[in-house]
């Protein structure tokens, strides 16, 4: 298959030469870390040093990572592990986390996707007033759009009114500093594949003091708060990510640099053209592009057969289109207009170009189209 241009970024990073070779001497770990001999404990070394990687990664202690089959796993046990919690999260949540728990109350988010920091006092001050016990779960930053939330400033208003926090930081780690201390939320969500390790897996850090419903039961694995044998090379893979974060996110200024070049390039040719988001603090990496007029999924084919891979600002399940919720959220005007643009350090400035050349040439071509219609 032809090379293809690699711009999807925020969907799967690719694995990084370090994790790829921490992965494949696992698989050849023949022992289950449960197990007392010696294959056992060399499978359990494994997990040991990438239990105590990821909690430097998060600036946390290792006691306090649980192993997940990814992000999605990982939001579900901090949504569910709970016992007897009203939910606020905000309408602009991973559906991992809008679908874990249906029941939420929603913070709502102004134009440009940011959380109301006072309609969630509001929200606690109601769960107070009604004796309720409390979980705030917001992301840091959405997976559409990079917007940033607040979430220091929102996990310390939940702790004034006695509340439990939980970031969703998948997309975060590798593009901006995530110190779980300075987040001060008591649960956050990593999963490997965003920023150079394997896909499925992933954990979820806590702080002291959290106990955890297992929402797989099985074994004692992960004290009793993840049941299942371990995945070994997965975990090895994280882990070998995690220690790599730092190289990952000295990378974040360059990156910002190119996806700014790609907005004004792609705005100077479309005017027209919307960015998602574009007024509040954004992760660098990412752009969401609303060309009113040609639906996002209509892009996301061109693009593919120019040999550049996006996304669109919708999701595809059960042969629908869904618009994006997230986007819609923000009163967004044509929601199914958009692509999301997303790079990473791999990215290079040709690829820039050549994406803003076969995009102008697709927008250009729609353009004529329109107005040979409309002489007609
Ligand atoms: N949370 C956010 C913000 C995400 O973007 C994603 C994946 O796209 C997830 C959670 C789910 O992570 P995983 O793919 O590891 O299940």
């Amino acid at each position: 298959m032809k090379k293809q241009v690699y711009l999807d970024y925020n969907a799967s990073a690719p694995m990084i030469a370090a994790a790829r070779d921490a992965v494949v001497a696992a698989l050849d770990v023949a022992g289950n870390p449960s197990s007392v001999h010696g294959a056992g404990r060399e499978a359990r070394k494994i997990i040991d040093h990438a239990r105590r990687d990821v909690a430097d990664m998060l600036g946390g202690d290792a006691e306090r990572i649980i192993f997940t089959s990814g992000g999605t796993e990982a939001n579900n046990l901090a949504l569910n592990g709970l016992d007897d919690v009203v939910v606020l999260t905000s309408s602009v949540e991973h559906p991992s986390v809008i679908e874990a728990r249906q029941d939420a109350r929603r913070i709502p988010v102004d134009g440009n996707g940011v959380i109301d920091l006072a309609a969630l006092e509001d929200m606690l001050r109601a769960c107070q007033e009604a004796g309720e016990k409390v979980l705030v779960s917001m992301m840091l930053a959405n997976n559409e759009t990079g917007v940033i939330q607040p979430v220091a400033k929102a996990a310390l208003l939940a702790r004034e009114y006695g509340a439990k926090t939980h970031c969703d930081a998948v997309q975060a780690i590798g593009r901006m500093p995530v110190d779980m201390g300075q987040l001060l939320v008591d649960m956050l969500s990593v999963s490997a594949h965003k920023f150079g390790g394997p896909k499925g897996v992933g954990a979820l850090a806590i702080a002291p003091g959290t106990m955890l419903v297992p929402q797989i039961r099985g074994g004692g694995q992960e004290k009793y708060r993840r049941g299942g044998t371990e995945n070994i090379a997965g975990i090895a893979g994280l882990g070998a990510a995690a220690r790599q974060v730092n190289v990952r996110c000295a990378t974040a200024d360059d990156i910002k640099v190119k996806r700014d070049r790609l907005e004004s390039e792609i705005l100077a040719h479309a005017p027209e053209v919307v960015i998602a988001g574009q007024n509040a603090e954004r992760l660098g990496n990412t752009s969401c592009l609303i060309l009113p007029g040609m639906p996002g999924e209509t892009q996301v084919m061109a693009m593919d057969l120019a040999g550049v891979a996006i996304s669109s600002g919708s999701a595809c399940s059960s042969g629908k289109v869904r618009e994006s919720h997230v986007l819609k959220e923000m009163g967004v005007a044509e929601p199914g207009a958009a692509i999301r643009v997303s790079l990473g350090p791999e990215t290079t400035n040709e690829e820039i170009d050549l994406f803003i050349r076969v995009w102008s040439r697709m927008r250009d071509n729609a353009e004529r189209k329109k107005l040979a219609r409309n002489a007609a």
